[in-house]
């Protein structure tokens, strides 16, 4: 088996074309080890980024010799002992008797498997595989589910297929008209701005609804500033007046489509005053936002968190895809739907078995036929593969108690902030009888461990991961890890010795994605063309792609949506309000989000001095007139409190948000942290938690 690694030799001091190890664009860079041992970032011309980074990517060197990183095994001794330094057999030992304690003691579902979107296609395949044959747990999800599985949900009921965008990010640039609704790309993946200023220059316009002015908006042509929670109903009346006025597409809804009257139905209840009432947005704009998407011959719907993290964000997602469907802007060149993923690897990541409910090729757990052909492939009887198991809340909510986890085993994820409801997670977690973090530097959540692994980085293993487009792309593996530290894949294999499946497991990359090849042939995402050549001859390879003969598929649906009958559904959605709305006792809306210089619970970026400096600490945006009815200045301390806590924010007063709401980015720990705030309410279809909207009260001064 020949590592692409070995395909390319690299002098020392010469360029390794890799790709940022941080969000779903994955743009590609160069890494480039110098003398001095230190590690440069250089731009690259990929077809994504077409040379842009942001300053995250451009700081990303400095993660791999950071001084805080985790260089060699921790183990605890008692839970009340200090982490020490450990052998990697101590370390291993004692997560093996772990779990043969805890499966002995309360079955093999008494052992839990956390993932992680930013693992790469190669471990989060492992990961699922070392689940269901060396554990045999149903326990297994990741934090993809805190991030887009509404919209996965959505995608899968609508077109019978879930993939981020179904069309290359530079088709974005080639539509005339854009509804974005709750993302702010212009902070969170600055270079992918490049193709909607291109957009704009062609004449297009671009629509953008967020309940905050942010830089995204500023850029917009029509900015709606909705009030959280209430994407649904703001669908359903551009879908009213997109009827009224007769912008639908009735000879593409008959030819293409099914269950389109029921939807009509609903939608002649949501007249424009009432939708403003409900949204906040004017009438008068909502009817001008139909009439460009309405008049566009071409138009694209994209969505992100902010109506997908919600207790209803499927349904959200599905009255945005139904208005795209009624206009006839799906299924043809320069239009479609689209989610635009966070996470790294959060398309790959929720395609290749690390949910709890799925098995590798987008396949399902709970379907006969796709685990025989799964069972075939691992070499293992279908019966002893186990049933979907909890989601992601579902699960750290049980951890410690009666029927729940008793040990875990987290990769790539730092559950103390980043888990909606993080006190009662954090709790939950301190309930464990044995927890193990595998991450590069000491997480919050791995200050809590009986066991830390020091794990390798994005540039020191190869290793695929699929971007927010469905492209395949390879990070190529720019120098060896530290001495004592080694990639998830080896502890995953050397685990899995240990428990009696060492000939089913192998450590390396490429013979990993061989395997993953196969068990993803004939599956949704199927991966069976492609080759880790074929990556970097063809700067990445979009799935499906079920023969190496076969070109790829950069855009699906043109002809056929992936239903048995080649139609795409609509469902019917009606408006429901969030699980928590402004009352009394908590008279303000709270939303959080990312901004620039952090990244995800902020473990790599809060350890980068140019990031830190950029964006130092946790804070609160508040608008300055609901600032002076609190009598709170620019800079106070602040605390805000919901049903689940108390935090810390320094207030920063800023006219570009709506009055009745809050704004919090969700990076910091400690007492600013975020999700000790938001609310864990699941949607009954993705069990995504509300994480974008709840009700909060704001008090001036610090008490926590
Ligand atoms: Fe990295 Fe995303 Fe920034 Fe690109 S936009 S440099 S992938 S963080």
């Amino acid at each position: 088996m020949l590592h692409v690694s070995e395909i390319e030799t690299r002098a020392a001091g010469q360029a390794c074309a890799t790709h940022c190890p941080y969000c779903a664009l994955q743009c590609g860079m160069h890494v480039q080890v110098t003398a001095q041992q230190s590690w440069t970032v250089t731009e690259r011309d990929f077809p994504t980024n077409r040379g842009g980074l942001c300053q995250k990517g451009w700081t990303s060197g400095e993660l791999l010799g950071h001084a805080d990183r985790l260089r060699t095994p921790l183990i605890r001794d008692s839970r009340t002992a200090p982490l020490r330094t450990a052998t990697w057999d101590e370390a291993l030992a004692r997560i093996i008797s772990a779990i043969e304690q805890t499966q002995h003691k309360y079955g093999r579902d008494g052992v839990g498997i956390f993932g992680g979107g930013s693992l790469t296609n190669e471990k989060a395949y492992l990961l699922g595989k070392f689940a269901r044959v060396a554990l045999r747990t149903s326990q297994i999800d990741y934090n993809g589910r805190f991030c887009m599985s509404s919209a996965a949900a959505a995608s899968i009921k609508a077109f019978g297929l879930d993939r981020g965008l179904p069309f290359p990010l530079a088709d974005i640039a080639q539509t005339q008209a854009i509804l974005l609704v709750g993302s702010n790309l212009a902070e969170t993946m600055p270079p992918v701005m490049q193709y909607f200023q291109e957009q704009k220059a062609r004449g297009g316009s671009l629509i953008v609804v967020d309940p905050r002015a942010t830089a995204t908006a500023a850029a917009s042509t029509l900015h709606l500033q909705i009030t959280p929670g209430t994407d649904a109903a703001l669908a359903n009346g551009l879908l009213n007046i997109a009827i009224k006025e007769g912008f639908i597409d009735e000879a593409f809804i008959a030819a293409r489509t099914k269950d389109f009257e029921l939807v009509r139905r609903i939608a002649s209840s949501y007249w424009p005053d009432r939708v403003e009432r409900i949204t906040g947005v004017s009438e008068q704009q909502i009817r001008l936002a139909a009439r460009i998407l309405g008049e566009a011959e071409t138009a694209m719907i994209l969505t992100a968190r902010g109506p997908e993290q919600q207790s209803h964000g499927v349904n959200n997602v599905l009255a945005f895809i139904n208005l795209a469907l009624a206009l006839g802007k799906a299924g043809k060149p320069r239009c479609g739907y689209g989610c635009l993923t966070g996470q790294g690897n959060g398309q790959g990541g929720r395609e290749h078995g690390q949910k709890a409910d799925q098995l590798p090729g987008y396949r399902r757990l709970d379907n006969p036929d796709h685990r025989a052909f799964i069972a075939r492939v691992w070499g293992v009887a279908e019966q002893d593969l186990p049933k979907p198991g909890r989601s992601a809340y579902e699960m750290l909510d049980a951890m410690g108690g009666e029927g729940g986890v008793r040990s875990m085993l987290v990769f790539g994820s730092n559950l103390a902030v980043s888990a909606p409801n993080a006190g009662h997670i954090q709790k939950r977690l301190d309930s464990l009888d044995f927890l193990m973090v595998s991450d590069f530097f000491l997480s919050e959540t791995a200050e809590r461990a009986d066991v830390v692994l020091p794990s390798a980085q994005w540039a020191e293993e190869e290793g695929t991961m699929t971007n927010l487009e469905g492209r395949v792309i390879l990070r190529q593996r720019a120098m060896p890890p530290p001495g004592n530290v080694r990639t998830d894949l080896e502890v995953l294999a050397d685990l899995a010795g240990r428990l009696g499946y060492g000939g089913l497991f192998s450590d390396k990359p490429a013979e990993v994605f061989e395997e993953l090849r196969r068990a993803s042939a004939g599956g949704v995402a199927d991966y069976s063309g492609i080759t880790y050549q074929r990556i970097l001859q063809e700067d990445g390879v979009f799935w499906p792609c079920p023969a190496e003969d076969h070109p790829g598929t950069p855009r699906l649906f043109l002809d056929r949506f992936a239903t048995a009958d080649g139609k795409a559904r609509f469902h019917p959605v009606e408006f429901q309000a969030p699980a928590e709305e402004p009352d009394h006792d908590f008279p303000l809306y709270l939303t959080t989000g990312r901004i620039m210089a952090q990244y995800q619970s902020g473990t790599q970026t809060r350890r980068i001095p140019a990031l830190m400096q950029a964006s130092p600490e946790a804070f609160v945006q508040i608008h300055p007139s609901m600032a002076r009815n609190y009598g709170i200045k620019e800079g106070d301390q602040v605390s805000l409190t919901t049903r689940r806590g108390t935090a810390l924010f320094a207030a920063r007063l800023v006219s570009t948000i709506r009055m009745d709401t809050l704004f919090v980015p969700f990076h910091f720990n400690g007492a600013g942290r975020a999700n000790l705030l938001t609310n864990p309410a699941l949607d009954p279809v993705s069990r995504m938690p509300e994480f974008k909207v709840c009700a909060v009260r704001i008090d001036k001064g610090a008490t926590c």
